[in-house]
C-alpha cells in the first residue's frame, strides 16, 4: 500500500467525476467524526455554495457507523464527545435552516451503496465531504465515488484536517519527509509562502431557501433530524458522562473559548482535570500569557500548560487554521511564528507534529496496519503481543496493572489513573506511560496504542500511532533504543513537587520528597501502594538486548 497510497487513488478518482451531472433537488455534505463544526468547514463550505448557486436547499449527512468504531478501537467517551457536540450542530444548522439528517448504519462493506441509494431517494446529484486519511476511510470514499459516476452523482472530497494537506511538503527528491525537523522547516516556508491558501478562512454555509420544512415547520419526514443519547455497543455509564461533559464540555463556542484562554489569560491550576475552561477565563493578555510561556512551560506537566485543544482539534470542533490565524492576530504579524524561541512558535510547532503523523499516515500507511515503520523492528521479541492474544501469565497481569494504574511506579500509575478518569493525558506522560509498557514491561506497543484509542477523548489515529511508534522505537524519527526513560527521573523533572502523583495516586497523597517519586517498600506497604512489578535496571537491559537483537536479524 505504501507504493500505491489510496490518497493518491481517491484524488484521481474525485478528479475523474461526471462532466456534467443534472441539477439535483438538494446539496449534500456528509458530515465525518473530524469534522464537527460549521465555521471554516472546507467542504461545508463549498457545499452550501453550490447549493445557493442552484438554488436548491443543503443536506447534512451524519453516519453513525458502529462497526467503523470498533475497527478503530473508538472508546465510549470519544463516540459520546461525538453526539454531544452533534445535538449542538443539529440545533445551530436548524438556525439555518438546514436539517441534519443522522442515520446508523452498522456494515462497513455496504456503507457507499447505502449513501448513495440516500442521495437517490433525495434525488441529489452533488455529494460534498471532507477526506479522512485512515486507510480503510479512503479505501469507502474511493467506493464511494465509482458508485457515485455510476450514477450520474458527483462526488468532491476536499482536504480539511490539515494546515498544509499531505503530499505538498515533501523532500527535494519529492518524496515523503520521515524526519521531522527538516519537514517542518519546509512545512514553515510552504506555509509563509501561501498563507492565503493554507490559512483561509472557509465561509459559513448559507441559509437554506424555504421549501424543506412542512407546514408544520418541521423538517421534512424525510429527514431524521434526531440524535440519539448514546450508541449501543459505546455506552457510558452516567457518572462518567457527567465528568466528560464538565471536564471536556461540547461545542464550537467552548472550544473558541479555550483557545482565547491559551492564548490570553496567565491564570493555570496545578490541579490537572480540576481546571474549568469556563469559568477560569481570559484575562487582559500580556507578555506572560500561557502561550507566550509555553516554551518554557511546556514539560511542567504537573500543571495546565498547554491549551487542552487536543479533543477539539481531533473532533474537528475548532479549526487548525483558526489556531494559527489566532496566533498571526496576537502577534499582529503577516508571517506565521514556528520557531523555537517563542512560546507562539514552540506551540505552532506542535500543530506541525498534527501535520507530519498525519502526511506519514497517508503516505506509509502501513504504519496504521499494525506494521512498524522502522521495518527492522517488526521481529522484536515481546513479552506480550496482541497477534497472540497475549501471553498469559505475569504479562497479562503486568498488562493489567498498567492499565489499572497498579505499577507500583508513581509517576506511570498517576497518569494512567488521570487517563482513566479525565480520558486525556499530557503529552509528557503519555511518552511515559507508553515507554514504560514497551521498554520496561517489553509490551507490544500495539497493544498501547489500542488501549489508548478506547480510553481518550482526544483519540487519532495518525497522533496516537506516532506517538506509540515514537516511544517504541519503531516509527518515523522516533526515540532511539538505547534512550530509555527512567520512570523515577522522569517523575522528578516533570512532577517536582508530586501535585500531581498527589492527586491522582491517594494512597500516596501522605508522602512529600523523593519517597513520592520512589516509595520504600515498608512505607509502600504500609499505605497499601504495590511495589514496582518490575525493576527498572534489569528491565532496561532486557529492552536494550532485544532491540539489538532484532536489529541485526533480518526480517523474513
Ligand atoms: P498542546 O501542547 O497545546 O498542542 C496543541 C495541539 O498540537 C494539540 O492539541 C495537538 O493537536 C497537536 N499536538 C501536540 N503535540 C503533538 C504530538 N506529539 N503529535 C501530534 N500532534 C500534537 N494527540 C492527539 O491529538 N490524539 C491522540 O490520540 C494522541 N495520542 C498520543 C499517544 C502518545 C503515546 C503520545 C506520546 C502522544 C499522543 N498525542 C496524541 C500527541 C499529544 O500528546 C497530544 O496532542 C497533546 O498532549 C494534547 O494536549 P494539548 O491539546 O494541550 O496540546
Amino acid at each position: 500500500v505504501d507504493a500505491d497510497p489510496p490518497l493518491r487513488k481517491l484524488l484521481e478518482a474525485v478528479k475523474e467525476r461526471n462532466q456534467k451531472v443534472k441539477k439535483g433537488d438538494a446539496v449534500v455534505y456528509w458530515m465525518r467524526m473530524a469534522d464537527l463544526r460549521i465555521s471554516d468547514n472546507h467542504a461545508l463550505s463549498l457545499a452550501s455554495s453550490q447549493a445557493k448557486k442552484e438554488e436548491i436547499p443543503l443536506i447534512v449527512l451524519f453516519v453513525i457507523s458502529p462497526q467503523d468504531y470498533k475497527a478503530h478501537d473508538r472508546g465510549s467517551r470519544r463516540i459520546d464527545f461525538t453526539l454531544r457536540n452533534l445535538t449542538l450542530l443539529r440545533d445551530s444548522l436548524a438556525s439555518l435552516n438546514i436539517p441534519l439528517h443522522t442515520i446508523t448504519h452498522d456494515v462497513r462493506k455496504t456503507l457507499p451503496a447505502a449513501v448513495l441509494s440516500l442521495l437517490e431517494d433525495w434525488n441529489c446529484t452533488s455529494l460534498y465531504g471532507n477526506i479522512e486519511y485512515e486507510v480503510d476511510e479512503l479505501r469507502r470514499d474511493i467506493l464511494v465515488c465509482s458508485l457515485a459516476k455510476s450514477k450520474g452523482v458527483n462526488a468532491n472530497f476536499v482536504h480539511n484536517k490539515c494546515i498544509i494537506e499531505p503530499g505538498v511538503v515533501k523532500t527535494k527528491e519529492s518524496k515523503s519527509y520521515a524526519v521531522y525537523s527538516p519537514y517542518q522547516r519546509n512545512w514553515i516556508s510552504v506555509l509563509n509562502e501561501n498563507l492565503d491558501r493554507y490559512l483561509k478562512d472557509y465561509p459559513k454555509p448559507h441559509s437554506n431557501i424555504d421549501g424543506i420544512r412542512d407546514s408544520n415547520n418541521r423538517f421534512s419526514k424525510l429527514f431524521d433530524t434526531e440524535v440519539p443519547e448514546y450508541v449501543p455497543g459505546f455506552e457510558l455509564d452516567q457518572d462518567d458522562k457527567k465528568i466528560m461533559a464538565n471536564v471536556w464540555p461540547a461545542g464550537e463556542e467552548i472550544a473558541h473559548k479555550i483557545i482565547d484562554r491559551f492564548l490570553h489569560s496567565k491564570s493555570r491550576t496545578s490541579q490537572m482535570g480540576a481546571v474549568d475552561p469556563l469559568t477560569d477565563g481570559a484575562e487582559n493578555s500580556d507578555k506572560a500569557s500561557r502561550i507566550n510561556k509555553y516554551g518554557q512551560d511546556r514539560d511542567n506537566a504537573d500543571r495546565d500548560t498547554t491549551s487542552r485543544l487536543s479533543p477539539y482539534l481531533s473532533a474537528g470542533v475548532i479549526s487548525v487554521r483558526e489556531c494559527v490565524r489566532a496566533t498571526l492576530k496576537i502577534q499582529k504579524s503577516n508571517k506565521v511564528d514556528g520557531s523555537r524561541e517563542t512560546g507562539i512558535g514552540r506551540w505552532v510547532q506542535e500543530l506541525a507534529w498534527r501535520d507530519f503523523y498525519t502526511s506519514v499516515l497517508a503516505s506509509f500507511p502501513r504504519v496504521s496496519m499494525g506494521r512498524p515503520f522502522l521495518e527492522k523492528y517488526a521481529i522484536v521479541e515481546w513479552e506480550a503481543h496482541q497477534e497472540a492474544g497475549d501471553a498469559g501469565g505475569n504479562d497479562i497481569e503486568n498488562l493489567q496493572r498498567w492499565k489499572d494504574g497498579k505499577t507500583g511506579y508513581p509517576v506511570v500509575d498517576a497518569s494512567m489513573r488521570c487517563l482513566r478518569q479525565m480520558g486525556w493525558m499530557h503529552n509528557r506522560f503519555r511518552m511515559i506511560t507508553a515507554m514504560f509498557l514497551t521498554k520496561d514491561l517489553m509490551i507490544d506497543w500495539r497493544v498501547g496504542e489500542r488501549f489508548f484509542m478506547q480510553q481518550l477523548i482526544d483519540g487519532d489515529l495518525a497522533s496516537n500511532n506516532g506517538g506509540w511508534q515514537w516511544s517504541a522505537s519503531t516509527g518515523v524519527d522516533p526515540c532511539p533504543y538505547f534512550r530509555i526513560f527512567n520512570p523515577y527521573s522522569q517523575s522528578i523533572k516533570v512532577d517536582p513537587k508530586g501535585d500531581f502523583i498527589r492527586q491522582f495516586v491517594p494512597e500516596l497523597s501522605g508522602l512529600r520528597g523523593p519517597d513520592l517519586h520512589n516509595p520504600p517498600a515498608s512505607v509502600a506497604k504500609k499505605l497499601g501502594y504495590p511495589l514496582p512489578i518490575v525493576k527498572h535496571e534489569e528491565s532496561r537491559q532486557r529492552a536494550l538486548q532485544r532491540f539489538k537483537d532484532a536489529g541485526i536479524k533480518k526480517v523474513p
